[in-house]
């Protein structure tokens, strides 16, 4: 069956019962057979040598040598504006592109340095000033000291993994040809390990230039499917995603805590969005969603774009192996269970898994693939509270009067059900303003979430409704 033909067959939750309108019929597009081909493009091969060669710069320390073309980071970000512009030379809606500035006097960057953003554009029907996803990973590499900028630093899963995903996923949506309507932008920042230097800077002038970003999927560490803790698992990735820290409303800041919105903040509905996603049209590969920004006191380059009010999320493999990260390339004797045996440190290419970094970037490919052909959020969605009353009332902006919309899904859940449990559909319509009154459900009770449903039948992110009048 195909994709789009699934998002309408599957789930439709007793709309009926909840006096909702009718779910129109399937209208299958040629939208889906265009995201079977990039995903089905996307090879463990291809991304097995984007990573060897990456691994094989030696050290992609940000502060290492830019003169030699086999050697540092010079050589690796040469090596990636490459790769893009071969991609550009078959599509002419793709264009490669370097964010360059110098740093200096930050933490751990000990001389003025240059950094390089190397990405890609896919333009997108709506233009420049239309919606933008973004796809990352970053391409420096540190050992274990991270001021040692000479020592050898493969960074293969590291972030090798996530560059090489990056690349791959510009390959196949490039030679699929297929065409967006929102811009896709594919990116291998650079200085991450010292501080999200690379991504900070992007983001902060994205934000200056006020760039529609709908959705950072920022890979990093996505290749091993063994852990350090011995368990092996390749069907699965993790998606962390930041909650909500403050609500603003017209010019006025709201606690999340009063509208019981914690769980709803733009990051993690993108999460919601993926899994869901995923779960339809990638059913034998799953996403675990974990509702924190990051790992344990870690970071990484979606909390660039969450510092600048962009929803963005981290894909990371399910058990890490420390052996393998931020450490130098090495064999050491140690004590294992009582016997000694030889344990090799260091974060090489043999411990990455292609098949497995493919997997994950048919996960990004597809949700970047469906956000860039479903129609904008809706806007300026409210909830209406101008009275107390025991049901919900929503009313949303409809800009386009309708237009390529089939409607809009009115997601909900119980406050502690982690994903929606369901969702009542409303009918396409030229209105202006749209008003929808859901008296059989609390609004103490559930959370709700307004997607906006394309005649092709790709989705908005659902959008948790703010208190309005
Ligand atoms: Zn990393």
């Amino acid at each position: 069956m195909h994709l789009i033909t699934k998002l309408f067959t599957l789930t439709v939750l007793s709309a009926s019962l909840l006096g909702a309108q009718t779910v129109p019929a399937p209208q299958a597009g040629s939208a889906d057979s265009r995201i079977e081909e990039v995903l089905s493009t996307i090879s463990p091969d291809s991304i097995r040598s984007f990573d060897n060669t990456l691994a094989g710069f030696g050290t992609r320390h940000t502060t290492s040598d830019t003169t030699s073309n086999t050697r540092g980071i010079g050589a690796a970000r040469r090596w990636i504006y490459s790769k893009f512009a071969s991609f550009a030379r078959n599509n002419r809606d793709f264009a490669v592109h370097e964010d360059r500035f110098v740093l200096s006097n930050v933490p751990l960057i000990t001389r003025p340095t240059v950094l390089v953003n190397v990405y890609g554009i896919l333009r997108g029907k709506e233009g420049v000033n239309g919606r933008y996803i973004v796809i990352s990973g970053h391409y420096d590499s540190r050992c274990t000291d991270i001021m040692n900028d000479t020592s050898d630093a493969p960074g293969a899963d590291d972030d090798g993994s996530g560059s090489s995903l990056a690349i791959e996923a510009a390959r196949a949506f490039t030679a699929a040809h297929f065409q967006p309507d929102a811009n896709i932008i594919f990116i291998c920042f650079a200085g991450e390990e010292e501080g999200l230097y690379g991504s900070e800077h992007f983001a902060m002038e994205a934000r200056k230039k006020n760039m529609n970003i709908i959705a950072e999927l920022n890979n990093d560490i996505v290749g091993a499917i063994r852990g350090g803790n011995g368990v092996v698992e390749s069907n699965m990735v993790r998606v962390f995603s930041q909650g909500y820290k403050e609500i603003k409303i017209g010019n006025r800041e709201v606690n999340p805590e009063v509208i019981g919105y914690e769980n709803d903040s733009p990051s993690r509905e993108l999460a919601r969005y993926i899994r869901a996603a995923g779960e339809k049209f990638l059913p034998t590969f799953h996403t675990t969603l974990i509702f924190r920004q990051d790992r344990f006191l870690r970071g990484g380059d979606h909390a660039s774009f969450n510092k600048y009010g962009y929803a963005g999320v981290r894909f990371t493999e399910p058990n890490e192996d420390y052996h393998h990260q931020h450490q130098n390339v090495r064999v050491a004797d140690e004590m294992v269970n009582g016997k000694e045996v030889k344990v090799q440190y260091g974060d090489l290419p043999r411990y990455v898994d292609s098949a497995y970094v493919a997997r994950v970037c048919r996960m990004n490919s597809l949700t970047a693939a469906l956000l860039s052909i479903s129609p904008p959020a809706p806007t300026d969605d409210i909830m209406l509270v101008d009275k107390l009353e025991y049901g919900s009332r929503f009313r949303w902006d409809n800009p386009q009067r309708g237009k390529d919309i089939a409607g809009w899904k009115i997601y909900y859940r119980k406050s502690a059900q982690p994903e929606w449990a369901g969702y009542v559909f409303v009918n396409s319509s030229t209105d202006p303003v749209v008003n929808y009154d859901l008296t059989t459900m609390s609004k103490d009770d559930y959370i709700f979430g307004i997607a906006a449903v394309g005649t092709n039948g790709a989705e908005s992110i659902p959008e948790a409704p703010l208190p309005g009048r």
